[in-house]
């Protein structure tokens, strides 16, 4: 189950107290608002009951009134003595009553006047009453029933019985409007009531939702824990490094199987038993390791011998970590057996020493073979021109006395002579080529081409062909002389190697192309097999017989070591009778082509 953002933003610990302190809140808020409403209702209950005693006063100010007059009629007409007590009692009454409805009224102006009206009226009442009972007493039966009658008619009684009935509606309406503010209250509370606690069941139901979702919540995390955690045991328990925990004086906390394996024990727990200092063939090496780095740090892939139980020594490429285990410094090593590796990197060593040797070795004699044929092919010359001399000496000198075959002989001899003087000639500038020294200079291709292209200008116009320039051609990075050789070579094959029915025609043109110049040489000569166009270029070697096109089999030779010495390549496409494009590629110079 997954939280949305914002709720991960808030501990769920400070949710579930908001929820709790909100569901508080809201009892304390009915608390307090039913303890008002039910304050307020018992208040307007007293005031209904205060309405009550005041109706029940005016009901007692109004009999006692009727108790007299009710008494002074029978005192009137019988002269009986207990009628004269109803009489008194009443009068006693009817003060009494007012009094009491004064003191009840107190809070009532409006009541209170009309307890004003109504006292005078009672009062006046009371003395005609007294009056009667002292006509009885004093005079006769008659006259005072006289008097009764007379009394009746004044109008007094009907006052007194519409004052008392004004106070009796007013105390009613006051009755009736209290009566209505307390059901209203009493509905009020009713409401905070149910809608309080219906808060009250939506917080508390929304916070154990809340919890019982943070529950299965951490559940969930707990399970990814624990596969993690079983994940991770796989990993260092399969491990084919050796992987151990250990404390700062060499417990061992914790070890896979490639541990074991790596120091030749039988069990883990055999392993656990042992200080890690045992690992070591010197025992202070490994207190040399670890306190060698500062707190926190550690050593990545360092060598160290390690002593198996049986006392074979090992090489142990270690990796070591510190880091804090239950407030301890621990470390965590990963170590791989690197005997083997030790071994022959050793002997690779060896190999490699053994192998430099002989590359110097070579290197001195390839100098030599040089310098020796340098000197050879220098020396050679020296007999060859007296070979030569000497046979076309004897042709000029003796030619008259030596008979055809003799001259025949004797023109081999030349014709060979210069023959091998040429390669000769050859070898000398290949020889030449790979010793000299090699700086490179900006050089225009064209110079260089049109240099070359001098020279063979005669032979090539003689023979109805041409050699076409595309121009520009561009600058390089060249050593002027070498170049030379290479173009000088390309354009003479390109002039030699044409077919016997077409007259050479011959094109030069440059590609540039990130930062390099390719110059193309192409002909429409013979052409390649495509299975010849690498050996052509290595020495000697030549596809054609000394008749048809003579040569010595060193100039793509030259061609080839020339753009090797010039830091660049050369090449060719070629078809048999479809013409060759020899290439060279070199380095373009900086700065404007030429
Ligand atoms: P040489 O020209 O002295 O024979 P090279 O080393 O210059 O020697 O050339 C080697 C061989 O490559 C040549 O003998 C020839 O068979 C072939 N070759 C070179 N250039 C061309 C060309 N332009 N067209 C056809 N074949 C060529």
């Amino acid at each position: 189950m997954q939280g949305t953002p914002n709720q991960a933003r808030v501990p769920i610990r400070t949710r579930v107290n908001l929820a709790f302190a909100l569901a508080v809140g809201v009892l304390l808020a009915i608390a307090a608002a039913s303890y008002l409403s039910v304050t307020s209702l018992a208040e307007t209950g007293q005031w209904i009951g205060h309405t009550h005693e005041v109706l029940a006063a005016i009901d007692a100010v109004a009999a006692t009134a009727t108790t007299a007059e009710a008494g002074t009629r029978g005192y009137a007409l019988t002269g009986e003595e207990r009628f004269l007590e109803a009489y008194q009692s009443g009068a006693r009454g009817v003060d009494t009553g007012v009094a009491t409805l004064r003191r009840l009224t107190a809070d009532n102006s409006a009541e209170q006047r009309r307890v004003d009206r109504l006292e005078p009226l009672l009062r006046e009442h009371l003395a005609r009453l007294a009056d009667t009972v002292a006509i009885r007493r004093d005079q006769s039966g008659a006259a005072a029933a006289e008097r009764v009658r007379a009394g009746s008619g004044t109008g007094l009684a009907e006052s007194i019985q519409a004052a008392v009935e004004e106070m009796r509606v007013a105390e009613r309406t006051l009755l009736a409007a209290r009566a209505a503010a307390s059901d209203s209250r009493a509905a009020r509370t009713r409401w905070i009531i149910v809608l309080g606690s219906l808060a009250v069941v939506v917080v508390t139901a929304g916070s154990s939702l809340m919890i019982s979702r943070e529950i299965a919540r951490r559940r969930e995390i707990d399970r990814g824990l624990r596969a993690s955690e079983a994940r991770y045991r796989l990993l260092v328990d399969r491990n084919l490094a050796a992987i151990a925990r250990t404390r700062r004086d060499g417990a061992v906390l914790e070890c896979n199987d490639a541990m074991v394996r790596l120091l030749g024990c039988a069990s883990r727990e055999e392993v656990l038993g042992m200080n890690a200092s045992d690992f070591y063939a010197e025992p202070a090496d490994r207190e040399r390791l670890v306190s060698g780095f500062a707190p926190g740090g550690g050593v990545v892939d360092r060598e160290v011998r390690f002593r198996r139980k049986n006392g074979e020594l090992i090489w142990v490429s270690i990796t070591f970590l510190e880091y804090e285990d239950e407030g301890q410094p621990s470390f965590e090593a990963v170590m791989l057996d690197i005997t083997d590796r030790k071994t022959t990197s050793g002997r690779i060593e060896e190999l490699n020493a053994v192998l430099a040797r002989q590359i110097r070795d070579l290197a001195a004699a390839n100098q030599e073979l040089d310098a020796f044929s340098y000197s050879i092919s220098h020396d050679l010359r020296a007999p060859l021109r007296a070979m030569q001399g000497f046979s076309e000496a004897l042709l000029e000198d003796y030619g008259e006395r030596l008979d055809a075959t003799g001259h025949d002989y004797a023109q081999r001899i030349v014709a060979g002579s210069r023959q091998m003087d040429v390669l000769i000639q050859d070898l000398l500038a290949y020889s030449r080529l790979v010793r000299a020294e090699v700086n490179l200079d900006p050089v225009s291709l064209e110079t260089v081409v049109d240099e070359a292209r001098g020279a063979l200008e005669l032979e090539v116009k003689g023979r109805g062909g041409e050699i076409v320039v595309d121009r520009p051609l561009g600058r390089v990075l060249a050593h002027r002389a070498v170049l030379g050789q290479i173009v000088t070579n390309l354009l003479a094959n390109a002039v030699k190697f044409t077919r016997p029915d077409a007259p050479p025609r011959v094109r030069v043109r440059g590609e540039r192309e990130h930062g390099r110049v390719r110059l193309w040489v192409e002909d429409n000569g013979i052409g390649i097999a495509p299975e010849h166009h690498e050996r052509i270029f290595r020495a000697f070697e030549r596809l054609h017989g000394m008749q048809q096109y003579p040569g010595t089999g060193i100039g793509l030779a030259i061609v080839q070591k020339g753009a090797t010495r010039l830091g660049g390549q050369a090449g060719v496409e070629s078809e048999p009778g479809a013409g060759s494009r020899f290439w060279v590629e070199l380095a373009e110079a900086e700065g404007a082509p030429a």
